[in-house]
């Protein structure tokens, strides 16, 4: 699949809509969920333009995937998620294609906690 340059996010990357920004670094930026679905519900992007997470893994720099997760540790301890800070922990997904029901074709993660989240997966 190749990446489309006006998904939502792309245009977020552009500063031609607004986001809720929570962190960013020179290869990551994070921001609230406009539909949250958790007391603490951020995406975290790359800001290179890579589809899905195997795409982003496969084809990204070094430094575009060390400062990813460094992103995601930084907001995890921001918003008070994480284990080391006494937390009782949070889910971290990313959505890919058809099955994995992918709303917008730019790579990002949520990150999700500040409530008990469930069960992962719901039959059917
Ligand atoms: P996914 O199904 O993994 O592609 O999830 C896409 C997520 O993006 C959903 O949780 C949406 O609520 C969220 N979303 C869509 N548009 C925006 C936006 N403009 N700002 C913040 N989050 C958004």
């Amino acid at each position: 699949m190749s990446y489309d340059t006006s998904n939502i996010f792309a245009r977020i990357l552009r500063g031609e809509i607004p986001n809720d920004t929570v962190a960013e670094n020179a290869h990551a930026l994070a921001f609230r969920d406009i539909r949250p679905q958790a007391p603490v519900h951020v995406l975290v992007i790359p800001k290179g333009a890579y589809v899905s997470y195997d795409d982003f893994a496969a084809n990204a720099s070094d430094d575009e995937i060390v400062g990813f997760h460094r992103l995601v540790a930084q907001v995890a301890q921001s918003e008070g998620l994480s284990l080391a800070d006494g937390s009782q922990g949070f889910r971290a997904i990313t959505n890919a294609g058809a099955h994995g029901v992918q709303e917008v074709p730019h790579f990002h993660m949520h990150l999700l906690g500040g409530r008990p989240l469930g069960r992962m997966l719901q039959a059917g």
